[in-house]
């Protein structure tokens, strides 16, 4: 009757010999849990510096899969998921140089819908909400400049192209 060993990163309890411990801090669930562990701790920039320094690991990019998981040296993160991070992070970095972002009010429907009603009978001013809409300027993520031949699904809409689209009229 041994004693038993726990692993605070899996939340899992085996028999402590020395065999059983070996292969669990080697095992590919242990390195994972354990890198999740100390991801949840760091900040989101040093992640993404670390993505953006690997290079993307093909065999799970296009299969989803890859027996390194946790553990592999290249990187499981999608180019949008990078985006995705990268915007949290200046977002981030907007709320806390930005003193006044806590006095904006959130958008909220009924405003909108005050707004909308305001106007519906007046084209022009519609019109004008739809231009006053802040649209999203999209830009080239860093580790993507300076590559040329980028296929377009890759480049950044040119800004304000939403704009320029007609108008359709639902239902
Ligand atoms: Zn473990
Ligand atoms: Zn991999």
């Amino acid at each position: 009757m041994g004693k038993n060993y726990y692993c605070d990163f899996c939340d899992k309890t085996f028999a402590d010999k020395a065999n059983n411990r070996k292969n669990h801090l080697k095992g590919l669930i242990h390195q994972r849990c354990r890198k999740a562990y100390y991801d949840q701790y760091r900040e989101p920039g040093v992640i993404l510096a670390e993505e953006l320094s690997k290079r993307p690991c093909k065999h799970f990019l296009s299969s989803g899969h890859c027996s390194f998981m946790g553990s592999c040296k290249y990187s499981h993160m999608t180019d949008e998921q990078k985006q995705e991070m990268q915007r949290q992070i200046d977002a981030k970095k907007n709320v806390a140089s930005s003193k006044t972002a806590e006095s904006i009010e959130p958008p909220s429907l009924e405003k909108w819908l005050e707004k909308v009603q305001k106007c519906s009978k007046d084209k022009t001013k519609v019109d004008k909400i739809h231009k006053e809409q802040e649209l999203p300027v999209y830009s080239l993520p860093p580790h993507l400049e300076g590559i040329t031949n980028l296929p377009p699904s890759l480049l950044p809409p040119p800004p304000g192209i939403f704009t320029s689209l007609p108008l359709e009229e639902w239902g």
